[in-house]
């Protein structure tokens, strides 16, 4: 299958959300290991969706896909550090991708956690989770200080959305070879949350 544009990947990416939010998911995503297409002859990922590492947003079940179809990184609070970066670069050179969803979702966990840190700070926290909560840190930081202190779901809400758009910004601005590709070759990096609530994907502009 050739490469799918960003646009048309981005487009798959929606029906197949409609599919699962409405229960209709397709054979195509559900197939075993005997029944799939040759993955042994490579791979052609027509989206690369760096998610958090929550379990109940697997992105292939979410966007309905199935196996070689998306190039999924997940990490906690997905965030973007060195070796996200180094990931993408090297799904969007080496297959041609042309899509980059950063995907975050309603009651994180992780940024809940930052911001129980940043209430309530403590010691005995590791410098492996802290590298964590380090990164989501000034999302949360700047909404503490505004009206939104006193309006904990609010806040939540809004701090989960800032952390994508970090990581999105990070992902346009960090990377030379990204910014290349965004300039040169219709490389998109979008911002979108999954709802555990509702099962649907919003992108965001
Ligand atoms: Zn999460």
């Amino acid at each position: 299958m050739p490469i799918l544009s960003a646009q048309e990947a981005l487009e798959r990416l929606r029906q197949g959300n409609r599919r699962f939010a409405l229960d209709k998911r397709s054979r195509d995503a559900n197939l075993g290991h005997s029944q799939a297409p040759d993955t042994d002859q490579g791979q052609e990922p027509f989206a690369i969706i760096l998610g958090c590492s929550d379990s109940r947003v697997p992105a292939e079940m979410v966007f309905d896909q199935g196996l070689g179809d998306l190039f999924v990184i997940r990490v906690a609070g997905n965030i973007v550090a060195p070796s996200q970066v180094g990931s993408v670069e090297f799904a969007s050179a080496r297959f041609g991708t042309r899509l980059v969803v950063v995907l975050g979702h309603t009651q994180c966990g992780a940024v809940l956690a930052t911001l129980d840190e940043l209430q309530q700070p403590t010691q005995s926290q590791s410098p492996n989770l802290r590298s964590i909560v380090d990164r989501i840190r000034p999302s949360v930081e700047e909404l503490l200080k505004s009206e939104l202190r006193h309006d904990l779901d609010s806040l939540v809400q809004r701090a989960i959305r800032a952390n994508v758009s970090v990581s999105v910004n990070h992902l346009r601005h960090g990377s030379e070879i990204l910014e290349r590709l965004i300039q040169d070759e219709g490389l998109l990096v979008v911002g979108a949350e999954y709802s555990l609530e509702t099962g649907e994907v919003e992108f965001f502009d």
